[in-house]
């Protein structure tokens, strides 16, 4: 019998269309951050749970969850029958009206934010999230600038890339939207001179707040930061590094922003990684959350802000200067309705704190001991980074920051081949499956990256 995929179509039917996507997309597609006539885009013809089939007929475990968006894998169902089901009553209506799937979004997000972050407004993407993140916080402290990391990535739009510290700024950096960067914790490559996760905190934390006085404290709106930094690496900030960040805002004045589009809903098995930061004393609670991505897995697309009681009281009565056609738009909000339902009832976020922590953590610690090539593998649930050297001493990544190596590239060449979609970054591999990849895909996932590991390793 012919093996069919999802969609119904044979693969040889696939096969054709995808060939034919493939001549239109060369012809008529602008692909994001590359030069035009260097890609040869890899043809996705169908998606299924934790699988995607490339134009190829290749069947591939997609442990990259595409831009680590698919939090509850491909095709859920019931999120595919809300979209659907939303789609027959009402496409589309204006922010400025009442919308029934708004509203149970809303009700959602809040319930699962901490603390005080109750209410929240909707963008289409993490980029713009942060934009509307940003602009809240210089309309109620009246300051302009903004601190945020070097090793970060915040978005590709104007203000959001000039925050963005990570290497995509360099070519967009317009020098003039009031940002400064910091260095924050990152112990294997400590700017600190650091050896313990302790001194690696203490020191980030006196850092940030000698550039907080030198930058001019009455200056500075926000701070923002990923909660658990994803493309730059997904560094883990040591225990109390949050809780200090918290303190030296309050102590400021000004707006904590947790950047959670990546590495919200479910992905480190919590609701949210700023929730690991919590200490003895409770739990962080930034001022403002952004968000996108995991909350509806990007079936539609999605953003958001959620805003704590304070700066929403400075809006209640001052109008916030600053809206979207699609705030809000029902497909996409029904769609993140029926995302966060099913991973509740699916238990999806316990299932990547187990999944992390039984089979993950222990595997790539298995990997750092038999692999040269690996350097430090870090991370929570299903957000984990291998981070490959050509020398554990000196620790040479594998391909430089912000760059490629032969290297590198024969390694995801290599994992492609086992049958493996990966999200390789510079030197490093993440590990990045669906919140609800079962114990078996991410074993076979893990044994895929074992074996291209060994190619890493012939570099050493
Ligand atoms: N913030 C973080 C932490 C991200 O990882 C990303 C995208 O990868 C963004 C913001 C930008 O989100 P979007 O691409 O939806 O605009």
């Amino acid at each position: 019998m012919t093996e069919l995929l999802p969609d119904g179509r044979t693969i040889d039917e696939a096969t054709a269309a995808g060939a034919r996507a493939h001549e239109l997309d060369r012809a008529h597609v602008f692909h994001s951050w590359s030069a035009q006539a260097q890609i040869n885009p890899m043809t996705i013809v169908a998606t299924e749970g934790s699988y995607v089939w490339d134009g190829q007929g290749n069947k591939l475990l997609d442990f990259s969850s595409q831009m680590v968006n698919t939090n509850i894998g491909h095709q859920h169902p019931k999120v595919v029958a809300a979209i659907a089901e939303q789609a027959a009553k009402i496409c589309t209506i204006a922010p400025q009206h009442v919308n029934e799937a708004r509203s149970e979004a809303a009700r959602l997000i809040a319930e699962r934010t901490p603390g005080d972050l109750d209410k929240v407004f909707f963008t289409n993407g993490g980029a713009d999230a942060n934009e509307h993140a940003i602009r809240m916080a210089r309309v109620h402290t009246g300051r302009q600038k903004v601190l945020s990391r070097y090793r970060s990535y915040h978005g590709g739009t104007e203000l959001s890339i000039n925050v963005t510290g990570d290497t995509r700024r360099f070519a967009n950096d317009h020098g003039a939207q009031a940002v400064a960067h910091f260095d924050g914790p990152f112990l294997y490559r400590s700017s600190f001179y650091a050896e313990t996760e302790e001194q690696e905190s203490q020191r980030a934390l006196e850092h940030l707040e000698r550039t907080i006085v030198l930058e001019g404290p009455g200056t500075i709106a926000a701070i923002i930061l990923e909660s658990i930094p994803g493309t730059p690496g997904i560094m883990v900030p040591p225990p109390g590094y949050l809780a200090g960040v918290r303190e030296l805002c309050t102590k400021y004045g000004i707006v904590m922003i947790a950047d959670e589009v990546m590495s919200g809903f479910g992905r480190t098995g919590k609701w949210f990684a700023i929730e690991h930061g919590a200490t003895a004393a409770g739990p962080v609670v930034p001022d403002l959350l952004t968000f996108a991505k995991g909350v509806n897995s990007g079936y539609v697309p999605l953003g958001g802000v959620a805003i704590g009681a304070e700066i929403a009281a400075t809006f209640a009565d001052k109008p916030y200067p600053g809206g979207l056609t699609y705030s809000g738009h029902p497909l996409a909000t029904a769609s993140a309705v029926a995302t966060i339902n099913a991973m509740t009832e699916e238990r999806m976020v316990e299932n990547a704190a187990q999944i992390g922590d039984e089979v993950i953590r222990p595997t790539l610690e298995e990997f750092k001991a038999k692999h040269p090539s690996v350097g430090d593998v870090r991370g929570e649930g299903v957000f984990f980074a291998i981070e490959l050297v050509r020398d554990r001493d000196t620790r040479e990544p594998l391909a430089p920051y912000g760059g490629s190596s032969p290297a590198m590239n024969e390694t995801i060449a290599a994992l492609k081949k086992g049958g493996l979609l990966p999200f390789a970054n510079y030197n490093r591999i993440h590990v990045v499956p669906p919140c609800n990849v079962s114990v078996d895909e991410a074993r076979e996932g893990l044994a895929i990256i074992d074996d291209a590991l060994n190619v890493a390793d012939a570099h050493t």
